[in-house]
């Protein structure tokens, strides 16, 4: 168990489209605990395994609501999804960026856990956006990606001229 970096913004890390795991062996279940580990020493809500260097298609989340189990999805896949919700967003490799991204409302996603066992999450709400937000890190997607470019432009110029104090991430994912 260790808490690992955190990749920031500009780190090619986070470009990168992540490779399926082909067998849940002692290192994926290592890269599980410490994404566990490094998600809540960042006060985050989820944390995907190219957030720490590594790409493969693994990432945790914790909603921190009492009615959803915290966990970890391996190999992902969206097998439902439906209708549309705009919220609000931030990401703990762009720290003290917030803003409101459309998402679909519910989702429904199929994959392994820890231990290598078939999983299927139906998400509404935080966990459905966190789900997909995580998802989109395994193909080297940033929640700033789904902005419009002038947006974007805006926000990014924003967050060079943040002082590294205002760069708090918790509630990111
Ligand atoms: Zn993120």
């Amino acid at each position: 168990m260790s808490v690992r970096d955190i990749r920031i913004l500009g780190d090619s890390a986070l470009r990168v489209r992540c490779s399926e795991v082909e067998s849940i062996n002692d290192e994926v279940r290592q890269l599980v605990d410490d994404l566990l580990d490094t998600m809540y020493a960042a006060d985050g809500i989820g944390l995907a395994a190219p957030q720490v260097g590594i790409p493969l298609r693994v990432f945790v989340y914790d909603v921190r609501e009492p009615e959803v189990e915290p966990g970890a999805l391996i190999n992902p896949r969206f097998v439902e999804a439906g209708g549309t919700i705009r919220d609000t967003e931030g990401c703990l490799s762009i720290p003290g960026l917030n803003e409101t991204v459309e998402r679909y409302a519910e989702v429904v996603v199929e994959g392994l856990d820890r231990e290598g066992r078939e999983v299927r999450i139906e998400a509404t709400d935080l966990l459905s956006r966190c789900l997909q937000h995580e998802n989109d890190h395994l193909d080297g997607i940033l929640f700033i990606d789904r902005l419009s470019p002038l947006k974007r432009k805006l926000l990014l110029n924003k967050w060079a001229k943040m002082d590294e104090s205002e760069k708090r991430p918790a509630g990111a994912f």
